[in-house]
């Protein structure tokens, strides 16, 4: 069968590897479309995803779909032709965190396509893969495998939507217009925001953020310079999602949210060297808070898109054969024309 590794900087081949064996509990999935994220997109492109370095070839892909080709002794979840949805994440279910209710903390998190861990936990972006029963999430619905594959990154969406508290009545503020930014924009239009601006630095990510309920999108690189003109662009905010990752981006967030506020970090900031106004965290009595993966947001997640509650059809801007993986990679790595890249398999 085929698959797609990264072996390095820039070094991605697809390559041959033997099919893999399904245990009691396993099932084997054929891969029907597989979305590349920023995280994948970062191992392509410096070999590392911030402080997760690859230290051998590692299989991308965490955010996909598939259909059900077999099944191991006692499996009774799915059945062989089920189209699913895949939760990437395998929490350990027995440490503090999982018995808190939030697995998205597990100390032994097993995340698929993810060199955290060493020997790294392969990932999805290859034509069978065999993972736990309890990860494959049946669709009946005429949903495709193409919209199944976004289970992941709205669950991500909505943990941070639910992260921020009620939205109902809210005006909010989203600083990054790519599939996550966008995908938030639809989460909190379901959790009742009234109103939500969209920020970003590029043309084509907030024509997509308007499209799908974005009231308002603002090239905050083409503003006029002064004070007072980024809040008078942006107007204020009860509820600020950072997800660009940008430090600029948080002091965007910083100067427009009303007092009494509240940021959620949604994007991955720089490790070091962080230089932002945050006095304004207690002068202005914000909460400031993180965000990260999901939890239980991945079962609510695949019923919104199985039953085409949210759509998210304008996010996709091309699909791959698994052959030319790296040709979805190149695409994927241009924001001026690229939303979510897909790699699917026939
Ligand atoms: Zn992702
Ligand atoms: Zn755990």
């Amino acid at each position: 069968m085929l698959a797609c590794r990264i072996h390095g900087v820039e070094d991605l081949r697809v390559e041959s590897l033997p099919e893999p064996e399904v245990g009691p509990g396993d099932v084997c999935l054929k891969l029907g479309a597989g979305g590349i994220c920023g995280s994948d997109m970062h191992y392509f492109l410096h070999g590392r995803a911030g402080n997760f370095v690859i230290r051998e070839p590692l299989i991308p892909g965490h955010e996909a779909s598939g259909t059900v080709v077999k099944v191991g002794p006692g499996v009774t979840r799915v059945k062989e032709g089920d189209k699913v949805a895949i939760n990437p994440s395998h929490a350990c279910g027995g440490c503090r965190a999982c018995r808190l209710g939030r697995e998205n903390l597990c100390d032994s998190m097993r995340f698929l396509g993810s060199a955290s861990l060493f020997p790294h936990v392969q990932g999805m972006f290859r034509e069978y893969f065999v993972i736990g029963e309890r990860q494959c999430y049946p669709v009946a619905s005429a949903a495709t495998l193409g919209e199944l594959a976004f289970a992941e990154p709205l669950s991500v969406a909505l943990h941070a939507v639910n992260r921020a508290g009620s939205l109902l009545g809210k005006s909010i503020l989203v600083t990054g217009a790519g599939p996550i930014g966008c995908l938030i924009v639809m989460a909190a239009r379901l959790a009742g925001a009234v109103h939500v601006v969209v920020t970003d630095v590029v043309e084509h990510p907030l024509a997509v953020a308007k499209t799908v309920g974005a009231d308002r999108c603002i090239r905050v690189d083409q503003l006029p310079t002064g004070t007072g003109t980024l809040a008078d662009a942006v107007g204020e905010a009860d509820t600020a999602f950072e997800v660009s990752g940008s430090p600029a981006a948080l002091a965007t967030c910083l100067a427009t949210v009303l007092r009494g506020g509240r940021i959620v970090q949604v994007g991955t900031l720089p490790a070091e060297g962080l230089h932002f106004p945050a006095n304004q965290i207690m002068v202005r009595e914000m909460d400031y808070m993180g965000t990260f993966r999901f939890g239980v947001e991945f079962d609510c997640s695949v019923r919104y898109l199985a039953e085409r509650r949210v759509d998210v059809q304008p996010l996709v801007s091309g699909q791959y054969p698994l052959q030319n993986a790296e040709g979805a990679f190149r695409s994927a790595s241009d924001r001026g024309r690229s939303m979510k890249v897909q790699v699917v398999c026939g």
